[in-house]
């Protein structure tokens, strides 16, 4: 569908004329004309399709086309998982409404309280924010969402990854009136806890979903390596870093430790590199982030921080050197590379320690992924054996795993659990909403 079919106000029409685009996409092409009638929208695709636009656009027709329910609060708030991804969006909406009279501001953790607090009082229409920021400044009275007519949550089931389902909850009481339509966002739409605060914040939503929200990427060529332990996943690494001469690669490792580590030693092999992990502070994250997407040096070496919103489209390889232990991860982390049409090379290190994480994400993209082999650096690990579903199968592990393993692996492949723990890597921790803020903007407890 083309953007001018859409009966967009011509204001809008000039903006995406302005971004070169012509042509929506399939994502964009069925949400947008749901989300113009006012529905509410539960909306997923891959990684990559399109989705800002397919929010902003809808949102922005909105603001031209309909008068205001308030003069003071915001008219639209979107709602991001990470300030990496808000600034994304928040760029890409500066640029909409560069040519127009309305206002927006970017509220994020990590930055200065009292600045956003300034900038909240010059009343913007539109406001771009990670939730638990958010509702600091709704504790703090500093905005008011009755106002709200539009409530966008973008990547929801991230947001919900990192504990932000009582932030949401939070911004949705604050806003529950009657005429504010929301449209929800997710990769991925069959997840108890995703369908779960959608029903909540939802009403008769239209639903939208594009190639089950997670058809892989063509253009991104998936490479598996198994690996028996560390040392041989560096080796691994350093070959495929350091032989195919490729620059702007991404490499994600499970915690903030490794990726000092780990870029420690890439730098060892005479590459450029930086760490990014949620140690830093934003400033310097920022930092490296724009010096990466200068091209000032080869190798990112990144927890999940960086897997959503870093648009940049020369990477040309993503490696996994520890599999995410969330399967949707993958997903997000992979798509940094092959975006806007280029190709893209990902390559995850599989080692006895990945191998539950390996086969869930098997699970999760339906498919059974083919393994390669580095002559001269072949695994002798072969991947486990199923684990039981039963819990009971800590008592007797041994028998069931097929190579020999790591002894300190061996009743972790079994189960769920995970070595290192990075869900928390660089997002503010969530605090729920004190009395006093329930108080204030009680609206879910004796209302009618
Ligand atoms: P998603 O949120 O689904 O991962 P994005 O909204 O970040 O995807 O868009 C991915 C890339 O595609 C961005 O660089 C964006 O500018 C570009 N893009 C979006 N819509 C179009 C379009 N209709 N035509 C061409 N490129 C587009
Ligand atoms: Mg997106």
């Amino acid at each position: 569908m083309l953007f001018k079919e859409f009966g967009f106000d011509n204001r809008i029409l000039k903006s995406i004329d302005h971004l070169g685009f012509n042509e929506a996409t399939e994502i964009q092409s069925r949400a947008i004309p749901e989300a113009m009638v006012g529905r509410d929208l539960l909306a997923s695709s891959k990684t990559g399709s399109g989705k800002t636009l397919a929010y902003l656009l809808p949102a922005l027709h909105r603001v031209y086309k309909k008068k205001a329910l308030s003069k003071r609060d915001p008219r639209v708030v979107i709602l991001v998982p990470t300030r990496e991804l808000a600034k994304q969006v928040y760029g890409q909406l500066r640029l909409l409404l560069a040519a127009s009279r309305f206002t927006s501001i970017l509220i994020q953790g990590g930055e200065n309280f009292n600045d956003q607090h300034k900038l909240l009082q010059k009343d913007p229409h539109f406001i771009v924010a990670t939730p638990g920021r958010l509702v600091d400044h709704l504790k703090q009275r500093h905005v008011f969402l009755e106002g709200l007519e539009l409530l966008i949550l973008d990547e929801a089931d991230r947001m919900l990854d990192l504990g932000f389902a009582d932030a949401m909850r939070a911004i949705n009481t604050a806003a529950s009136h009657r005429q504010r339509q929301t449209l929800f966002f997710s990769a991925t739409l069959d997840n108890t806890d995703v369908s779960e605060i959608a029903g909540e914040l939802l009403r008769e939503p239209s639903r939208v979903a594009v190639g089950q929200g997670f058809d892989e990427h063509s253009d991104i060529g998936q490479h598996i390596l198994l690996c028996d332990h560390l040392d041989h996943k560096e080796a691994l690494l350093k070959h495929l870093l350091v032989d195919q001469a490729i620059k702007q690669v991404i490499v994600f490792t499970a915690t903030k430790n490794d990726t000092v580590r780990l870029s420690e030693i890439i730098a060892g092999w005479g590459l450029t590199t930086q760490a990014l992990n949620g140690n830093l502070s934003q400033s310097a994250r920022n930092k490296t982030m724009e010096s990466f997407a200068k091209g000032q040096f080869d190798v990112l070496v990144s927890t999940d921080v960086a897997s959503r919103g870093l648009d940049i489209a020369s990477v040309s390889h993503v490696f996994n050197f520890d599999l995410p232990k969330q399967a949707e991860e993958f997903v997000h982390r992979t798509g940094r590379t092959g975006r806007a049409g280029f190709k893209g090379e990902a390559y995850s290190l599989v080692g006895p320690k990945d191998w539950a994480n390996f086969k869930a994400i098997e699970a999760f993209l339906q498919k059974t992924f083919d393994t390669e082999v580095v002559e001269g650096l072949e695994p002798k690990f072969k991947g486990l054996m199923p684990p039981k579903p039963a819990r009971a199968v800590s008592k007797k592990p041994a028998s069931k795993v097929q190579n020999k393993i790591p002894k300190n692996s061996a009743k972790k492949a079994t189960g769920k659990a995970r070595f290192h723990d990075n869900q928390q890597d660089g997002f503010d921790a969530f605090k729920l909403p004190t009395k006093r803020f329930e108080k204030q903007v009680n609206t879910d407890d004796g209302e009618d």
